[in-house]
C-alpha cells in the first residue's frame, strides 16, 4: 500500500490523464459497495467509519473518490470519505479543475490508496 500526498502533485502539473494507466470509467459495477445496500454509505456520525471501511482496498477507490469531488456530490461516503472530508479537500485544493486527471495521475505515479489525512 503506498501514500502519495495530494500535494505531491500540483495541479498544474496535471494537464491529460496518462493513457497507460487503467482508468475504470464504468466503476460503479466494480466497487466492492455493488450489490450491498447503497443506503450504508449514507449514514452519519460513528456510522461512517463502517461505511468507510468498506471502500478500504476497494479497486476503483479513485474513480469513485474522483467523481465524487469532480460533481461536486454534497452526501454519503464516496472513495473512502465522507462528504465532510471531501469538502475540506475541495478547500484544501481549489487549484485543482480535474480530479480525475489527478488521481489517475497520483495512481500512476504507485498511488494505492487515497486518505484525506494526507491533506495538510
Ligand atoms: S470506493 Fe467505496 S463507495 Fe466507492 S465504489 Fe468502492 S466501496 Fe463503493
Amino acid at each position: 500500500m503506498t501514500l502519495v500526498p495530494f500535494r505531491s502533485l500540483p495541479a498544474h502539473a496535471v494537464t491529460s490523464p496518462h493513457p497507460e494507466t487503467t482508468w475504470v470509467r464504468d466503476w460503479a459495477a466494480q466497487g466492492q459497495c455493488a450489490g450491498q445496500d447503497p443506503d450504508a454509505l449514507f449514514v452519519q456520525g460513528k456510522e461512517q467509519r463502517l461505511a468507510k471501511a468498506m471502500c478500504k482496498g476497494c479497486p476503483v477507490v479513485a474513480e469513485c473518490l474522483a467523481d465524487a469531488l469532480d460533481n461536486r456530490t454534497p452526501f454519503g461516503v464516496w472513495g473512502g470519505m465522507t462528504e465532510r472530508e471531501r469538502r475540506a479537500l475541495l478547500r484544501a485544493r481549489p487549484d485543482v479543475t480535474d480530479w480525475a486527471a489527478l488521481l489517475q495521475a497520483m495512481r500512476a505515479a504507485g498511488a494505492t490508496e487515497f486518505s484525506a489525512s494526507q491533506v495538510g
